[in-house]
């Protein structure tokens, strides 16, 4: 059913044009010439009151005259009048609108989307749009759009958010030689959104890749879940990374994930590959709908000439994929096709002297060797070569190698032959680019994607509690007493409930209580404010360690106490907390927030100035796999830190990667009541000693 309403918006047999003109220059009148002069083949029913004759077609006074089924619409009528249409269409029996119409939520008409949208929705019809371009199909001939013609026929479909862009993409197609099977608007997603289409798309013989460009989400798990559903490469090129989140935040992770790095995770956990820009984005679309994924790390490089090979060296280094030297075999038998001067590591140089033989004979071996996970055919434009000839021994070797499920992407460099060839390729097949590290990057994509889909295989860890009870009492009776936290005491036996590892804390409300506890936990102590009032403790001169007597206990109670009530009178103090004095460990920070797009979203980083003035984090949408948590300590930029930097021991990686799976899994499932969180810092100790969480912070949502 429902992809049956997605089916007549994408590829419809019929399709009524609503607010039809005969006027040239007006939407009414291009959709309908888009439509005849792409030679769609099904039914084309113009729509006005007025017209008896549009473009040799018959225009027909009214919906309901239109013999027979209509399967979608097209609607450019103004904004005011679409929600009469919608209930002549859902009358006529009609399932898609295709809403090109703009003047809706884009301008802050949120009602009339909403209203346009539950009304087509109780007729059961779907909607593409409002504030849309339209959508293009080649295999069908398709063009109900405003867009002047079909895109170059290919095997990506592309998904924009910008219409305007959707049109220059259309242009750039043929001037970049990048086909598309499909172009989908998708405007406001005032209903169909990424998901809906990206699931379509999964099950179209047509389509072998998908390709977004993306402003935002409504509903950002959807989005992940769809991807991860899909077995064919998706690449995001998102824009607009800065404004999002910028709502103030009560926490320390709340103010780091406005900076689009949870979108990051997002994208990485959905299984999608990103695009650095439009171009990249063609260029990554290229290869993924063009080639099989690289499956294991050797790449090998062919080249001749030195420069762009060092090119390609570089190139490989910062895309993730370094050149490795081909081993021993590989290279004796790659010197054969060479001078002497020439280099069978890896880059393979077989020199300037390289001609259609050379190229031949090392790609034919290269392809077919088990080694070789990757080929990169690079070559410069020489006054004794011909690149077409050139193009054609390539091709040739790859298909007389006879192997299958291995990607191959090449480079020309040089002028119009060059060119040429290379569009020859493509249309062959073989992504080529007119850099060498564009030919690397594509590749590095098709790497990149491997591993991405083998990532979303391993499921996220839960949580194994029989039920959420200590945690859900404590947050209940936090509610019951009007407050929006928990206390670092409170925080700290919801952690413990989801075994996160804390400093032990007991509260005290008198001076002998707080000796005789310190004695019971044993010196030195730590001692602290336990206020609701008092979120960040030491800026109210709340927190005292090393306490190491008795005197000491005494003397800190009054100190903190007095300290509290300067900083805020009209504190409400529940009593000091008596704490575990940790040994000082490497301080790292976990904490999380309810991310308005994604929901429960964890983060983790080093502490102190890395946390505050580098802000050096990563992020992750909640639950995560223990695999993700082990990915997340080497995303940080003071990774080599954990890792054991300038000669100390490595830290308990181990255990780090327990806790945060352990972290994520406890926000997710309490996501209906915490909005914030913050462990910091977590003091994280040598390999086998595991890590303790000294200071902790709920904050709940507010209801
Ligand atoms: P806040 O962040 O509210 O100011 P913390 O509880 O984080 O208060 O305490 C401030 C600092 O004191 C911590 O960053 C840490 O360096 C140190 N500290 C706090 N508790 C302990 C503890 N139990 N063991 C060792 N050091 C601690
Ligand atoms: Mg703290």
């Amino acid at each position: 059913m429902k992809k049956d309403q997605i089916n007549a918006l994408l590829a419809p047999s019929s399709i009524a044009i609503i607010g039809a003109s005969a006027t040239p220059g007006k939407i009414g009148y291009t959709v309908i010439k888009n439509l005849l002069d792409s030679k769609y083949s099904g039914n084309i029913y113009p729509v006005n009151p007025k017209d008896d004759e549009i473009q040799g077609l018959k225009n027909y006074k009214t919906l309901a005259e239109i013999p027979g089924e209509v399967e979608a619409a097209v609607i450019v009528v103004p904004a005011k009048f679409v929600s009469d249409v919608i209930d002549e269409c859902g009358k006529k029996g009609i399932k898609g609108l295709i809403i090109i119409t703009s003047g809706f939520s884009e301008v802050g008409d949120k009602a009339l989307e909403l209203e346009i949208v539950s009304k087509a929705h109780s007729y059961g019809m779907r909607i593409l749009g409002p504030n849309i371009v339209g959508t293009l199909t080649n295999s069908t001939k398709l063009n109900a759009s405003f867009a002047p013609y079909l895109p170059l026929p290919g095997k990506a479909s592309l998904i924009t958010q910008s219409g305007a862009l959707l049109i220059a993409i259309d242009a750039i197609s043929y001037t970049r030689g990048v086909g598309f099977e499909k172009l989908i608007s998708i405007g406001n997603m005032s209903d169909v959104d990424f998901a809906d289409l990206i699931t379509w798309l999964d099950d179209d013989p047509n389509t072998s890749c998908i390709s977004l460009y993306v402003e935002g989400f409504k509903d950002g798990r959807r989005f992940i879940e769809a991807v991860q559903k899909t077995n064919k490469p998706v690449i995001a090129l998102k824009s607009g990374v800065s404004a999002h989140g910028a709502a103030a935040a009560a926490s320390h992770t709340g103010s780091l994930a406005g900076s689009g790095k949870v979108y990051d995770a997002a994208f990485m956990q959905a299984g999608a590959l990103r695009a650095s820009d439009l171009n990249n984005l063609f260029d990554r679309t290229l290869a993924l709908s063009l080639q099989p994924t690289m499956k294991g790390d050797n790449m090998l490089v062919l080249t001749n000439g030195g420069g762009v090979g060092v090119l390609a060296t570089d190139a490989a280094e910062k895309y993730g994929v370094p050149l490795k030297f081909a081993p021993e075999d590989v290279q004796v038998e790659l010197k054969k096709h060479m001078p002497d001067f020439g280099s069978a590591k890896n880059p393979v140089d077989m020199t300037g002297m390289a001609g259609t033989d050379w190229y031949y004979k090392t790609t034919l071996f290269s392809y077919g060797h088990k080694w070789v996970d990757g080929l990169v055919v690079l070559y410069c434009e020489t006054a004794q070569t011909n690149p077409e000839e050139i193009a054609k021994s390539i091709r040739k070797a790859v298909d007389e190698s006879g192997v299958k499920g291995k990607p191959i992407t090449v480079s020309f460099v040089g002028g119009e032959r060059s060119d040429k060839a290379m569009r020859w390729l493509v249309e062959q097949g073989v992504p080529a680019y007119n850099a060498p590290d564009l030919a690397v990057n594509a590749m590095a994509a098709l790497r990149e994607f491997h591993l991405l889909r083998e990532m979303v295989g391993h499921k996220p860890r839960g949580t194994n509690l029989l039920d959420d009870k200590i945690a859900r009492t404590i947050i209940a009776k936090a509610r019951k007493e009007g407050r929006g936290a928990l206390t670092e005491i409170e925080s700290k036996q919801v952690f413990e409930a989801y075994g996160l590892p804390t400093a032990k804390t007991i509260l005290s409300t008198t001076e002998e209580e707080a000796v005789s506890q310190a004695k019971k936990i044993g010196f030195p102590v730590v001692m602290k404010i336990v206020s609701p009032d008092i979120l960040h403790k030491s800026d109210a001169g709340g927190v005292k360690v090393n306490i190491k007597d008795e005197a000491g206990v005494r003397e800190a109670y009054n100190t903190i106490l007095a300290n509290a009530l300067k900083y805020k009178a009209t504190a409400n103090i529940h009593g000091i907390a008596i704490q575990e004095m940790a040994p000082w460990g490497t301080e790292t920070i976990i904490g999380s927030v309810n991310d308005a797009t994604f929901g429960p979203t964890v983060m983790f980083g080093l502490g102190g100035i890395f946390v505050e003035v580098l802000k050096d984090v990563t992020f992750r949408v909640a639950p995560i796999s223990e695999s993700q948590a082990v990915k997340m300590l080497g995303e940080i930029r003071g990774a080599p830190i954990l890792a054991g930097a300038r000669g100390e021991a490595p830290r308990d990686r181990k255990a780090l990667a327990d806790v945060l799976s352990k972290y994520a899994a406890m926000i997710h499932e309490l996501g209906d009541e915490i909005a914030e969180t913050d462990a910091n810092p977590v003091l994280v100790y040598e390999e086998g000693k595991g890590l303790k969480v000294v200071d902790a912070r709920i904050i709940l949502k507010t209801k």
